[in-house]
């Protein structure tokens, strides 16, 4: 399996993914998609939007602005939360009040030992200490302070795992990104922390326009923004990032059965698309972290280079969220069925994925390095992304035997004309052709097809290879479009 460094190096190496800025010395845990990323990213989304709308009845797609009136985050209760001081350990991701971040001295005579314990109360913090680090009751316990209003040269250390000087700057912590719209001051906006909000806004707009019934949902794609202060493992935390969101609303008694309905049909498609089974895993979410309203939530996860991370959650929220905005904004959102007379607040159950996350994750699985034995019988290595063909960035790659025959080039360049109004195809002349194999396996392009000198002075066929067996076949050139759209699936 790819580790970390191995991953980030082949996307910068061969166009999937660089550093943002990078000329400037990059930003920040940004990153920008090059070619190949920007085709592979596309291809996911598309994967996506297939399956959960092209191919259901109950589905419709919007596409929400980012910015959006203020009183929205006010009623997802983004505005409100999140307002104490925090730090983060950047060794261990712990997440500390910096005002409750305690310096501890055990003391006895000239002996002594130093910890430290996180509690909001002195007292607190001293029964904390004495029972997590067994001081003994002979032992005197000093407590300082260690971030807020600390004596000078208090050492910081991390109450969770010990590090020293791992704590960030402490800082009142809203996730959302603050900006001021128009020529006014003080006209506040936020980009959007999630995509989610720009479907709750529109469920009455989806509903009446599109003549839905309950159970029906909406699908959305875009970019959302959380001013996270610990990035980090490549693309998998940033705070600018892109989701791929769900919001699907139900009659309050259906919400359980279509809960565990949207996991198994989100499950499946990361199946259909590639990954093991053996690579997922679920996570269900304990009470205790679980959003109070949420009566039910599991995450997807996936075994990352770094291990199993989630990939994508999947909430019941209940009537949460239409009741909050209903209230905010004063325009009732609900459900009424004329026959029954029957007027609910929908529930709703939200599988949100991470566009980013997926990308990462269907990298890491298509990644392989093959041992082979070359025609000389000495032993021989390839990198092959083995992306199912839907997912593939390239899907066919035409290369002239010789670039020194006028012939053959555009013969070759003739045929991948043919070949781009149907997918993406690449010309490629620059090297030897077992060295453009290689490039073409390491980007994982489902085909090579090579024009040769039989093709134009014989017969006019040309060899196919296919990336995953490396067998290759010869085939009129006429009919290498009609054999590639057979195989090349969606
Ligand atoms: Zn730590």
């Amino acid at each position: 399996m790819i580790g970390m460094e191995q991953l980030v190096s082949l996307c910068k190496r061969r166009g999937f993914i660089f550093p943002s800025s990078e000329i400037y010395g990059g930003f920040q845990s940004t990153y920008d998609y090059g070619p190949l990323g920007t085709l592979l990213k596309n291809n996911i989304k598309a994967a996506w939007w297939r399956a959960v709308v092209q191919e259901r009845f109950d589905m419709e797609p919007l596409d929400a602005s980012i910015l959006m009136h203020p009183r929205v985050w006010e009623a997802s209760g983004h505005v409100a939360v999140f307002n104490d001081p925090l730090v983060d350990c950047k060794a261990c991701q712990g997440r500390f009040r910096a005002d409750h971040v305690w310096y501890v001295e055990a003391v006895r005579g000239d002996q002594s030992a130093s910890y430290a314990i996180d509690a909001g109360e002195p007292d607190e913090a001293e029964a904390k200490a004495r029972e997590k680090y067994q001081i003994g009751k002979r032992f005197e316990v000093r407590l300082q302070p260690m971030l807020v209003d600390a004596a000078e040269g208090t050492p910081h250390i991390c109450p969770n795992c010990g590090a020293t000087d791992s704590f960030t700057e402490p800082r009142a912590f809203n996730m959302m990104f603050r900006t001021e719209v128009g020529a006014v001051a003080g006209s506040i906006a936020y980009l959007r922390p999630e995509t989610a909000q720009g479907i709750f806004v529109n469920y009455d707009n989806v509903l009446t326009t599109m003549r839905r019934k309950l159970p029906f949902g909406i699908a959305q794609v875009g970019k959302a923004f959380r001013n996270e202060i610990v990035t980090g493992n490549f693309t998998f935390r940033t705070r600018e990032f892109e989701q791929m969101e769900i919001e699907y609303f139900c009659w309050p008694e259906d919400g359980a059965r279509l809960h565990q309905e949207w996991i198994d049909a989100r499950l499946g498609w990361y199946q259909r698309y590639g990954i093991s089974a053996d690579n997922l895993d679920l996570y269900e979410h304990p009470d205790a972290k679980r959003s109070h309203y949420s009566t039910r939530t599991v995450d997807i996860m996936y075994r990352f280079p770094m291990g199993f991370s989630e990939l994508e959650g999947i909430a019941n929220r209940t009537d949460f969220d239409l009741t909050q905005h209903g209230e905010y904004s004063g325009h009732t959102l609900d459900y009424f069925e004329t026959k029954t007379e029957r007027r609910v607040v929908p529930h709703v159950i939200e599988p949100s994925a991470g566009v980013d996350r997926a990308v990462l994750a269907f990298l890491t699985e298509a990644y392989e390095e093959e041992q082979l034995t070359n025609q000389k019988g000495q032993a021989d290595n390839r990198t092959v992304l083995r992306f199912h063909p839907a997912l593939a960035p390239v899907k066919a790659a035409v290369m002239p035997l010789a670039r020194n025959r006028q012939e053959l080039v555009d013969a070759a360049m003739d045929l991948a004309g043919q070949l781009k109004p149907h997918f993406t195809t690449q010309y490629d002349d620059t090297g030897s052709i077992g060295r453009l194999y290689r490039r073409q396996d390491e980007i994982g392009t489902l085909y090579c097809i090579t024009v040769d000198h039989q093709t134009v002075d014989d017969d006019g066929q040309v060899t196919i290879r296919d990336r995953d067996t490396m067998e290759q076949i010869r085939l009129p050139r006429e009919e290498v479009l009609g054999w590639l759209q057979e195989r090349i699936t969606t």
